[in-house]
Protein backbone atom coordinates (compact mmCIF):
# COMPACT_ATOMS: atom_id res chain seq x y z
CA UNK A 1 0.00 0.00 0.00
CA UNK A 2 1.33 3.43 -1.16
CA UNK A 3 1.63 6.35 1.91
CA UNK A 4 0.82 8.71 -1.16
CA UNK A 5 -3.05 7.24 -1.46
CA UNK A 6 -3.95 7.39 2.48
CA UNK A 7 -3.94 11.32 2.68
CA UNK A 8 -1.71 12.68 5.42
CA UNK A 9 -4.22 11.44 8.38
CA UNK A 10 -3.86 7.63 7.18
CA UNK A 11 -0.59 7.81 6.81
CA UNK A 12 0.37 9.33 10.41
CA UNK A 13 -2.18 6.31 11.64
CA UNK A 14 -0.10 4.08 9.88
CA UNK A 15 3.25 5.44 11.41
CA UNK A 16 2.00 5.78 14.57
CA UNK A 17 0.80 1.79 14.46
CA UNK A 18 4.27 1.01 13.42
CA UNK A 19 5.56 2.73 16.04
CA UNK A 20 3.45 1.55 18.51
CA UNK A 21 4.13 -2.37 17.28
CA UNK A 22 7.80 -1.69 17.31
CA UNK A 23 7.99 0.03 20.73
CA UNK A 24 6.25 -3.41 21.98
CA UNK A 25 8.75 -5.15 20.07
CA UNK A 26 11.44 -3.53 21.53
CA UNK A 27 13.37 -5.26 25.05
CA UNK A 28 12.79 -3.35 27.87
CA UNK A 29 15.62 -0.93 29.08
CA UNK A 30 16.82 -2.92 31.81
CA UNK A 31 17.56 -6.21 29.23
CA UNK A 32 19.02 -3.85 26.85
CA UNK A 33 20.66 -1.95 28.79
CA UNK A 34 21.21 -3.25 32.12
CA UNK A 35 23.78 -0.51 33.21
CA UNK A 36 21.28 2.69 32.63
CA UNK A 37 19.49 3.53 35.74
CA UNK A 38 17.75 6.00 33.54
CA UNK A 39 17.94 7.13 29.88
CA UNK A 40 16.62 10.86 29.34
CA UNK A 41 16.32 12.56 26.11
CA UNK A 42 15.45 16.13 25.22
CA UNK A 43 14.28 17.39 22.44
CA UNK A 44 14.14 21.38 21.57
CA UNK A 45 12.65 22.12 17.95
CA UNK A 46 13.28 24.56 15.62
CA UNK A 47 11.52 25.92 12.41
CA UNK A 48 12.89 29.18 10.51
CA UNK A 49 9.41 29.74 9.18
CA UNK A 50 7.56 29.24 12.18
CA UNK A 51 6.59 29.24 15.83
CA UNK A 52 8.30 26.06 16.77
CA UNK A 53 7.01 23.35 18.75
CA UNK A 54 7.49 22.72 22.80
CA UNK A 55 10.49 21.13 23.36
CA UNK A 56 9.91 16.98 24.85
CA UNK A 57 11.88 15.73 27.51
CA UNK A 58 11.44 11.81 27.88
CA UNK A 59 12.81 9.93 30.51
CA UNK A 60 13.07 5.50 30.36
CA UNK A 61 13.19 3.55 33.41
CA UNK A 62 14.40 -0.20 33.54
CA UNK A 63 10.58 -1.36 32.78
CA UNK A 64 9.94 0.80 29.96
CA UNK A 65 11.20 -0.26 25.95
CA UNK A 66 14.42 0.50 24.97
CA UNK A 67 12.70 2.73 21.83
CA UNK A 68 14.23 5.38 20.62
CA UNK A 69 12.13 7.04 17.83
CA UNK A 70 10.26 9.79 18.32
CA UNK A 71 7.51 11.10 15.47
CA UNK A 72 7.79 14.58 14.63
CA UNK A 73 6.23 16.95 16.32
CA UNK A 74 4.26 18.08 13.28
CA UNK A 75 0.90 16.58 13.03
CA UNK A 76 0.69 16.25 9.52
CA UNK A 77 4.56 14.87 9.14
CA UNK A 78 5.41 11.49 8.38
CA UNK A 79 9.12 11.87 9.73
CA UNK A 80 10.71 10.08 12.58
CA UNK A 81 13.98 10.93 14.33
CA UNK A 82 15.34 7.75 15.48
CA UNK A 83 18.33 7.95 18.56
CA UNK A 84 18.59 4.32 19.05
CA UNK A 85 22.23 4.19 17.39
CA UNK A 86 23.12 7.51 19.79
CA UNK A 87 21.97 5.09 22.77
CA UNK A 88 24.37 2.27 20.96
CA UNK A 89 26.86 4.56 20.64
CA UNK A 90 26.58 5.96 25.02
CA UNK A 91 26.63 2.12 25.96
CA UNK A 92 29.36 1.00 23.97
CA UNK A 93 31.56 3.52 24.70
CA UNK A 94 30.63 3.96 28.92
CA UNK A 95 29.64 7.73 28.05
CA UNK A 96 27.32 9.49 30.25
CA UNK A 97 25.73 12.20 27.59
CA UNK A 98 25.84 12.84 24.16
CA UNK A 99 24.24 15.44 22.05
CA UNK A 100 23.55 16.71 17.96
CA UNK A 101 21.47 18.52 15.39
CA UNK A 102 19.19 16.49 13.31
CA UNK A 103 16.96 17.68 10.73
CA UNK A 104 13.37 16.16 10.46
CA UNK A 105 13.81 14.28 7.10
CA UNK A 106 9.83 14.19 6.76
CA UNK A 107 7.48 15.68 4.69
CA UNK A 108 4.54 17.68 5.68
CA UNK A 109 1.60 20.35 4.61
CA UNK A 110 2.23 23.54 4.76
CA UNK A 111 1.04 27.08 3.64
CA UNK A 112 2.36 26.58 0.20
CA UNK A 113 1.38 22.75 -0.34
CA UNK A 114 3.28 19.09 0.51
CA UNK A 115 7.16 20.03 0.95
CA UNK A 116 10.24 19.04 3.34
CA UNK A 117 9.62 19.24 6.60
CA UNK A 118 13.39 20.33 7.72
CA UNK A 119 12.69 20.84 11.32
CA UNK A 120 15.31 21.25 13.16
CA UNK A 121 15.97 19.37 16.46
CA UNK A 122 18.60 19.94 18.86
CA UNK A 123 18.77 16.48 21.01
CA UNK A 124 20.66 15.39 23.92
CA UNK A 125 20.45 11.93 25.64
CA UNK A 126 22.17 11.43 29.17
CA UNK A 127 21.87 7.74 31.20
CA UNK A 128 21.72 7.70 34.57
CA UNK A 129 23.92 4.93 36.64
ZN1 LIG B 1 8.73 16.83 10.50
Amino acid sequence: MKLTSLGPEGARNMLREKQRRNRLASKELRVQFPQFATVRVDLVFNDAAAQPPAPQSIVLHPPARAYFVYPCPYVSCSGELDLAANVDDIAEHGKTRTAGRAKCNGERHGRQGKGPCDLQIDYSIAVGK
